[in-house]
């Protein structure tokens, strides 16, 4: 197996992504495509993938991981990477005419000056069409790095003039033994957080490192299975909306706490030591980025609440069927199997469009309580 640059070490399961990357950064002199598209499912590490790309064109060593550069560049505060990460459903025109305006501005550290957009999907016509031209006549070193959930999201036109980067969702045993030998976790609870999290290495690291977190996600998954009334739905419905913001706070709060040590250390401050004024913007963006990103957690907490219950009912789905795959949630098998033989597999797959609905709506408005209210009333358990 080939090895890796430091920064890339958190994406795995996706050797052709990484080399494709990589030969790009190691040519770098040559000459860097201008624009590229990388895509993948969500928890894939489209984003990761993208900070690590853009830390690893920045960095003199391509991408030690170790350096002022890459430490800025991993904590988002790198002056010359700019991301564009929005908590709304679109991306608006004059959001993208900022970018461009800022994209023609010359790097200030010497590298590249990179343009990432998170979302690239929600770009609205027009914004594309903005953005369009910026591709069509980039100025020399400056790389835009777009993500998508997959190509088709994006205009055709702005499809032929991005190098295209695809991501797969990694395997469950993959991200399990990520897990032990980068964060020695205990194999056993390895392989079940990577089952439980579907992959998503973010997610199963959490999962792993905090009881809290563990039990908070069984919780949510037992009210479900336990939904008898329009009563029961309604108090369910409270305690995910609780949930999700506790998981939210105990994210932010936690990974607030590591950007600032990283900043700071490389700063070359100590964690407590005041900050000179001529360092202040560098902790001053990072509290910025970290604003915006406590208003997307609640939504994503949410969310994530969905998902698990969508590979609760896979479960039930799979006990239904005797498909005979392993369950994703193999300690509330018992709760699993209750619901599969009190319900049949019709009202179970309406279960699933009815999470899926919930998602949608969600999506659209974070503030939408009344969709999981209908969710949970959906997901409750009778026979008839
Ligand atoms: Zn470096």
């Amino acid at each position: 197996m080939q090895s890796h640059q430091p920064v890339f070490n958190d994406l795995l399961g996706q050797p052709e992504a990484l080399d494709l990357i990589e030969t790009a950064v190691r040519h770098r002199e040559e000459g860097v495509f201008h624009s590229w598209l990388i895509t993948g499912p969500p928890g894939s590490g489209r984003s990761n993938l993208a900070i690590a790309f853009a830390a690893a064109l920045q960095c003199k060593a391509g991408g030690c991981g170790t350096c002022q550069s890459c430490v800025l560049a991993q904590a988002g505060t790198h002056p010359d990477i700019t991301v564009l990460s929005t908590e709304k459903v679109q991306i608006t025109i004059a959001e993208i005419r900022d970018l461009v305006a800022s994209s023609v501005m010359g790097a200030s550290m010497g590298g590249y000056r990179v343009m990432i957009i998170e979302d690239a999907d929600r770009m609205t016509q027009t914004a594309s069409n903005v953005l369009l031209k910026a591709l069509e006549e980039p100025p020399a070193g400056t790389i835009w790095i777009l993500c998508a959930p997959s190509e088709v999201d994006m205009l055709p036109t702005i499809r032929s003039r991005v190098r295209r980067v695809g991501l797969k969702v990694p395997a469950v045993e993959d991200v399990a033994n990520l897990l032990v030998q980068r964060n020695g976790i205990e194999p056993k609870l390895a392989m079940q957080v990577a089952a439980e999290s579907q992959s998503h290495v973010g997610m199963a690291l959490r999962l792993a490192t905090s009881a809290e977190a563990r039990t908070r996600r069984k919780e949510t998954l037992k009210a479900a299975t336990q939904i008898k009334t329009v009563t029961d739905a309604v108090r369910a419905c409270d305690r995910w909306m609780e949930l999700a913001q506790k998981d939210a706070d105990a994210l932010t709060k936690e990974r607030d706490g590591e950007e600032k040590a990283a900043l700071m250390a490389a700063l070359g401050l100590g964690e407590n030591d005041p900050v000179p004024p001529s360092l202040r913007t560098e902790l001053k963006r990072l509290d910025e980025a970290q604003k915006s990103r406590a208003k997307r957690s609640l939504r994503d907490g949410l969310d994530r609440i969905l998902v698990d219950l969508l590979a609760l009912y896979r479960d039930v789905l799979t006990v239904q069927l005797a498909a005979g795959s392993a369950l994703v949630n193999q300690d509330l098998e018992l709760d699993i199997l209750a619901v599969a033989s009190e319900t049949k597999p019709e009202q179970t797959i309406a279960k699933l469009e009815a999470i899926e609905l919930a998602r949608v709506r969600i999506e659209r408005n974070v503030r939408d309580v009344m969709a999981l209210d209908c969710l949970a009333v959906s997901l409750q358990v009778r026979k008839d």
